[in-house]
């Protein structure tokens, strides 16, 4: 199949770009390389470096494709309240032109990397689609519409769409440089270099934590179905911040102190 990937130079898209091309798909990778990198990129695939915001751009990448990976946005819950417009110009406005172009240019499929961030700030984990929505933050309202959006372009030319509720990814090629880093490369990174590792609260709160491959066949099962909707991509396992610095220090053979 032929097949665009929004964002895939970064963690989760390089991945999925990884296995896209095992897969023997021919894959363009559109990305504007703000926090992505052409290293991660294996050899195959092709790469248009362009923002998601430039429609021209947008409107040559979907041509003749047959599926849509949309990975692209912007991605930090802290800085989205200190940028709530650019985030809402990324994730929302950029979101409506690409799925306007996909139509027009008779994309089967758009699979759609949204968020666990859509739910309300109830702590219980699991979460079943069905709970309620009540993001608490621009970025999380973001992903929300970038829902709806799909939804109202569902049977416009033929689109399906899937929406991937992603829960906490984790694995390699994730950054621990920037200031909004996730948590599982920051211990990993204290761990190795010997620093205390900072929990806040009392480590209690849990989080589900999934392994980037198994986000990657999420949603390489999603590309081909003849089905719309929402999917969360999480194990349904609640693990506690305390016990995944603990786990982490373990794994590293560190004496880093927990603080
Ligand atoms: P990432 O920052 O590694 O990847 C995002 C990619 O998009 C990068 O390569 C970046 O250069 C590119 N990009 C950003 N803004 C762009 C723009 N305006 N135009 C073109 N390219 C742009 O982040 P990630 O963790 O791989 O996230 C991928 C997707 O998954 C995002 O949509 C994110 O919101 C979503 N997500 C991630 C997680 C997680 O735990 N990492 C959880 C839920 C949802």
């Amino acid at each position: 199949m032929k097949v665009l990937v929004t964002g895939g130079a970064g963690f989760i898209g390089s991945h999925l770009v990884d296995g896209l091309i095992d897969d023997g798909h021919t894959v363009l990778v559109l990305d504007d390389l703000s926090s992505g990198s052409v290293e991660n990129l294996p050899p195959g695939c092709s790469l248009e470096v362009a923002d998601i915001r430039d429609r021209d751009a947008v409107a040559m990448a979907v041509s003749g494709k047959d599926v849509v990976f949309h990975l692209a946005a912007f991605t930090s819950v802290p800085e989205s309240f200190e940028r709530p417009e650019i985030c809402r110009d990324i994730n929302v406005n950029a979101t409506c032109n690409l799925l306007e172009e996909a139509s027009a240019a008779g994309v089967f499929k758009v699979v759609f990397a949204s968020s666990s961030a859509v739910y309300s700030d109830q702590p219980e984990l699991p979460k079943a689609e069905s709970e309620p929505l009540g993001p608490s933050s621009p970025y999380g309202e973001s992903k929300l519409e970038g829902e709806r959006l799909l939804h109202s372009f569902l049977g416009e030319a033929g689109l399906k769409y899937t929406a991937l509720r992603f829960f906490n990814v984790y694995g390699t090629r994730q950054r621990a440089d920037s200031s909004y880093a996730s948590v599982v490369p920051l211990f990993i990174q204290s761990a190795l270099a010997r620093r205390p590792l900072t929990i806040y609260a009392d480590g209690l709160q849990t989080r589900d934590f999934i392994y980037v491959r198994d986000v990657v066949r999420a949603n390489m099962m999603s590309m081909q179905r003849d089905w719309s909707g929402v999917l969360n991509v999480g194990t349904g396992i609640p693990i506690s911040i305390g016990n995944l610095a603990s786990k982490v220090l373990q794994l590293t053979g560190s004496a880093s102190e927990l603080r």
